[in-house]
């Protein structure tokens, strides 16, 4: 997992959270947490663990040099391979595989400050998106961590991204939480938003 190094324009975090929107949507997901490796497998080809290149020439020792957690191939034919270290626990594999379908989501052909903190974001609002863990009443990091199934250093962050959406939050909710809510079957409208229960 790459931390986030950069901070991205506002414009660009909205339109992260409807791309996430978007690609839950598409996947059918209706409730949290989820299998990533299900919704990995819409998008890429083929799910390679690091273990399997363990004895190739230079498999292993050159996917370590890519990344210690993963990357994503495009295949002469157009199709994706994502690659991930399952030396990593299952939660860090999990962030590692949604930053990868990030990255394919998004259409990113290239590994830059900016690309690499656009799928981190992706990868953590799709994981953990605010108005979820609200809806859940996790109440620390360590809830966030069990109930979403993310690493420590995930629930951290979310952790971080919760409270600065609950201050900045307003009687109407966002598009994305929105469309959060309906992927849920949460209902928003009236007395139960207003109430906090969302
Ligand atoms: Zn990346």
């Amino acid at each position: 997992m790459k931390t986030e190094k950069i901070y991205l324009k506002y414009n660009t975090y909205e339109y992260l959270k409807k791309r996430c929107v978007a690609l839950l949507e598409h996947c059918h997901v209706d409730d949290f947490p989820y299998y990533v490796y299900k919704v990995a497998l819409k998008f890429a080809d083929r799910i390679i663990p690091y273990s399997k290149l363990k004895g190739k020439p230079n498999g292993y020792a050159k996917a370590m040099a890519m990344s210690k957690d993963g990357f994503t191939l495009q295949m002469d034919d157009g199709r994706w391979r994502i690659y991930y270290n399952d030396d990593n626990n299952i939660p860090r594999c999990r962030f590692t595989l949604m930053h990868e379908v990030g990255h394919i989501w998004l259409g990113h052909n290239q590994s830059t400050e900016v690309t690499e903190s656009s799928a981190d974001f992706f990868a953590r609002y799709c994981l953990v998106p605010p108005a979820i863990v609200h809806h859940f009443h996790c109440k620390n990091e360590q809830e966030i961590a069990s109930h979403f199934w993310i690493s420590d250093e995930a629930a951290y962050y979310a952790w971080e991204h919760y409270i600065s959406w609950l201050n900045r939050r307003v009687a109407d909710l966002s598009e994305p939480d929105k469309g959060l809510c309906r992927l849920l079957h949460i209902q928003t409208d009236g007395k139960k938003h207003k109430e906090g229960i969302m």
